[in-house]
């Protein structure tokens, strides 16, 4: 028995070349970065007026006074289902967009294809294109290149630097931030985390680049489960195209586009003309598909696979390599769209010559509609819980041990915790009331001047208090009682369930 070779797992990595293209997609592609970049660099210095005692910063996670800031939401550490609601909705809305446009996320809007497009255009600015880049990097050491290397390097850090920078003033106030680094007075924490993520950017947008989608994300391996036969994919027309080839075009290709352009209710007098028929027909002149088999696909292609060998894992549906086949189908006078999105249905339906279906049924399906429920009632939710959420709170733990005390009198006293959120930007005072039990005594510890009546808590945070209750000796062991806090000027009140016991 012969022996297998091994599985290899991991392929070294061959330097890619993207060249330049223009096109539909190219143009998308650059507006999508501008925007997100631009989203990602300056949207720290919006400002968002919150009155005297908060910040102004429109977005801002304050980590040491654990509270995140998002314009008019302002979220607490015991508000963090609002963090889980938002990654449900996220995760949600991504499965519905991969199910209807595939891998869109991966190659318009993920943050590594973003930079590391911003990269190559560095690399191609400084270098020059594919053929310049390559050259350049087999060539031996010169001055030039050395020039070369070291501008597009420094470029890379800068942005990096940039990008770390722009990253560490979400959790600081921005201008403050800015104003110190420009004076090199930066706090040590905030310095270690500008250089990691100078250093990641560097290292991910400039070296690893396409290694990070096929090795390192989870999405690219399990993107396939959202995939079905309606999900738009980017596909080479293998009917059309194929036999590639040099040389003139002559009339298969056109034949059969002639075909797939004909109004539905002309089709059943048309067949389609298949490879075999064209070749058959076409007697001794070989006749040969629409792929001039010229690579321009291959060379823009930022993961370096060739598209006609069919859909691959690889491939992040960034469109590239549509931009560059129309190019050439325009120069050679063809029509466009031997690559282009399409969905499995209806390229199958192309082949079969069967009629193709409208573009609404891919998005219009059950699958569409799960994910549109799950994000409606998750969004609705958490609007709901917005719109409703108290600017005060009241949290009871009871004591466990002793659960009760028995007074000298014969009455009974139990202990408690207590904590006031003030969530609005002032100073407030509560009163604390008690439903349950009668003729009971509400004191709080330790503070001789503080009463039930007139509890302050300072603006944006929570009072903790230590509360007793004493009542003679109910009957029964166990009585739910009511405490309830009541803003005095505005007469807002919440209350909490909580117990009184009288006996084991
Ligand atoms: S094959 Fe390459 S260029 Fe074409 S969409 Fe996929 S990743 Fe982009
Ligand atoms: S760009 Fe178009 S014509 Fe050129 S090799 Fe790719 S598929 Fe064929």
């Amino acid at each position: 028995m012969s022996e297998s070779a091994p599985i290899q797992l991991f392929a070294k990595q061959q330097k890619i070349y993207p060249k330049r293209v223009w096109g539909r997609y190219r143009k998308i592609k650059w507006l999508v970065m501008i925007v997100t970049l631009g989203i990602y660099y300056f949207a720290p210095f919006l400002r968002w007026d919150r009155g005297a005692n908060a910040p102004d910063q429109a977005i801002l996670i304050d980590m040491p006074n654990r509270r995140a800031y998002f314009f008019f939401i302002e979220i607490w550490p015991q508000e963090v289902y609002y963090l889980t609601g938002i990654l449900i909705l996220a995760a949600v809305a991504l499965f519905c967009v991969t199910s209807l446009a595939g891998r869109v996320w991966c190659g318009y809007f993920c943050f590594q294809t973003v930079w590391t497009d911003l990269f190559v255009w560095v690399e191609r600015l400084v270098q020059g294109d594919r053929n310049a880049r390559k050259k350049l990097d087999e060539s031996r050491w010169s001055f030039t290149k050395l020039r070369k290397k070291a501008l597009t390097h420094v470029i890379w850090l800068l942005i990096g630097l940039c990008t770390g920078g722009a990253w560490v003033f979400y959790f600081n106030d921005a201008p403050t931030l800015f104003e110190q680094i420009m004076h090199f007075d930066v706090p040590m924490s905030v310095m270690w985390w500008i250089i990691a993520f100078t250093f990641t950017t560097y290292l991910m947008a400039g070296f690893a680049r396409e290694q990070v989608c096929t090795y390192m994300c989870p999405y690219a391996r399990f993107q396939s489960a959202m995939f079905d036969r309606d999900t738009l994919i980017i596909g080479y027309d293998a009917q059309r195209g194929e036999p590639r080839g040099k040389g003139k075009r002559t009339s298969p290709s056109h034949a059969w586009l002639r075909h797939h352009e004909t109004r539905s209710e002309d089709r059943a007098s048309l067949e389609p003309v298949s490879l075999h028929e064209q070749e058959a027909s076409a007697g001794n002149n070989r006749k040969i598909g629409d792929c001039i088999d010229c690579s321009l696909c291959v060379q823009v292609c930022p993961m370096g696979i060739d598209i006609r060998d069919g859909l691959q894992y690889e491939c992040i549906a960034c469109g590239l390599c549509i931009d560059a086949c129309n190019s050439v189908m325009d120069k050679i006078d063809l029509p466009r769209g031997l690559i282009r999105y399409d969905t499995t249905t209806n390229q199958e339906a192309r082949d079969a010559g069967a009629p193709v279906a409208s573009s609404w049924s891919h998005i219009l399906r059950p699958r569409t509609f799960y994910y549109a429920a799950i994000m409606a009632l998750v969004g609705g939710i958490m609007l709901y819980s917005l719109l409703t959420r108290s600017p005060l709170e009241l949290h009871i733990l009871h004591d466990r041990n002793p659960l009760y005390v028995l007074l000298s009198d014969g009455s009974i006293r139990n202990g408690y915790d207590v904590k006031i959120l003030n969530k609005t930007h002032e100073d407030k005072t509560y009163t604390l009331t008690l439903d349950g039990i009668e003729n009971a005594t509400l004191t709080i510890q330790g503070a001789g001047h503080l009463s039930p009546d007139a509890l302050p808590v300072f603006a944006d945070s929570i009072g903790h208090f230590r509360l007793f209750i004493t009542a003679s000796k109910p009957a029964g062991g166990r009585h739910t009682i009511t405490l309830r806090i009541t803003d005095r000027d505005t007469q807002l009140s919440h209350e909490r369930k909580s117990l009184f016991v009288s006996d084991q």
